[in-house]
């Protein structure tokens, strides 16, 4: 990952990450940075918010700054996927000249949405950028986005945003400990597990519940296996860890969050028993 943030006083990098705890927040922070990058106010504030070109950013009119997002189906319906072909259709954009500012701007709204193709497509964007383009990558699980695309970027991380760099290995041990204790199906085991992990602070704690839904990710999309566990209770898991979280926010002890996934791990009477 480039250890270099855009702040205020920088130049805005040709690429950056944007990470948000949400799609909003970090539509809003590329929009800001949007500004800064075609800003055509003389004063030293930028953005000036006053000039033609701030205008119009914030209109969403400006013809420099384009949002890709994901496509509408026949139907309407957002797809599930940024497809390469609309990353290609950006790549032959990105060479055209700017209209009006002195540089042009590519949103990437939702970035972990470009399947592995289009993210292949970007990274050769993002290793030979055209002169006078800037891409800001908003996500909000910076974890689904490729290695080599996350480190071409300068990292803007928001308040409360997944940790691009993902939960550390203790974190990810302890996860794949707890979601060995569930798949046992056994009370007891679950509850000594929790007893005997009980111990750690807040900030482990919050790397461990990003990490068990991560696990809990992969065993989804059949990434890693998931044993014993039904797709339902991987979901009702996912759902308990992100209240955990939500918990944690408001400084719930860890203690007591540990005894919810304890007590709540698994639906009452899908205890003991596998299910097939
Ligand atoms: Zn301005």
């Amino acid at each position: 990952m480039a250890q270099s943030t855009a702040n205020e006083s920088e130049r805005i990098p040709h690429a950056c990450l944007i990470c948000a705890p949400s799609a909003e927040a970090a539509l809003d922070k590329a929009r800001e940075l949007a500004s800064r990058a075609v800003c055509s106010g003389t004063g030293l504030l930028k953005p000036c918010g006053a000039c033609r070109d701030c205008r119009k950013v914030a209109a969403g009119i400006h013809p420099d700054v384009i949002t890709l997002t994901r496509a509408a189906d026949d139907k309407g319906k957002q797809k599930q996927n940024i497809t390469v072909d609309q990353i290609r259709a950006l790549s032959a954009d990105a060479i055209v000249l700017p209209n009006e500012a002195k540089r042009k701007v590519y949103i990437i709204d939702g970035a972990e949405t470009m399947n592995p193709a289009a993210q292949n497509a970007a990274l050769k964007l993002l290793e030979e950028p055209p002169a006078a383009v800037v891409f800001l990558l908003c996500t909000v699980r910076p974890m689904q986005l490729l290695e080599t695309v996350r480190s071409r970027c300068a990292l803007v991380k928001l308040q409360g945003a997944e940790d691009p760099e993902g939960p550390d290995e203790a974190a990810q041990e302890l996860a794949a400990g707890y979601l060995k204790a569930v798949n046992t199906r056994d009370d007891a085991q679950i509850l000594r597990w929790c007893v005997q992990n009980e111990n750690i602070d807040t900030q482990a704690m919050a790397a461990f519940l990003e990490a068990v839904r991560l696990r809990l990710s992969d065993m989804l999309c059949l990434r890693l296996k998931s044993g014993r566990l039904s797709r339902a209770e991987l979901l009702g898991l996912y759902r308990l860890s992100e209240r955990c979280t939500q918990y944690l926010k408001v400084n719930t002890n860890v203690k007591q969050l540990f005894g919810l996934l304890a007590v709540d791990a698994l639906p009452d009477g899908n205890r003991g028993n596998a299910i097939d």
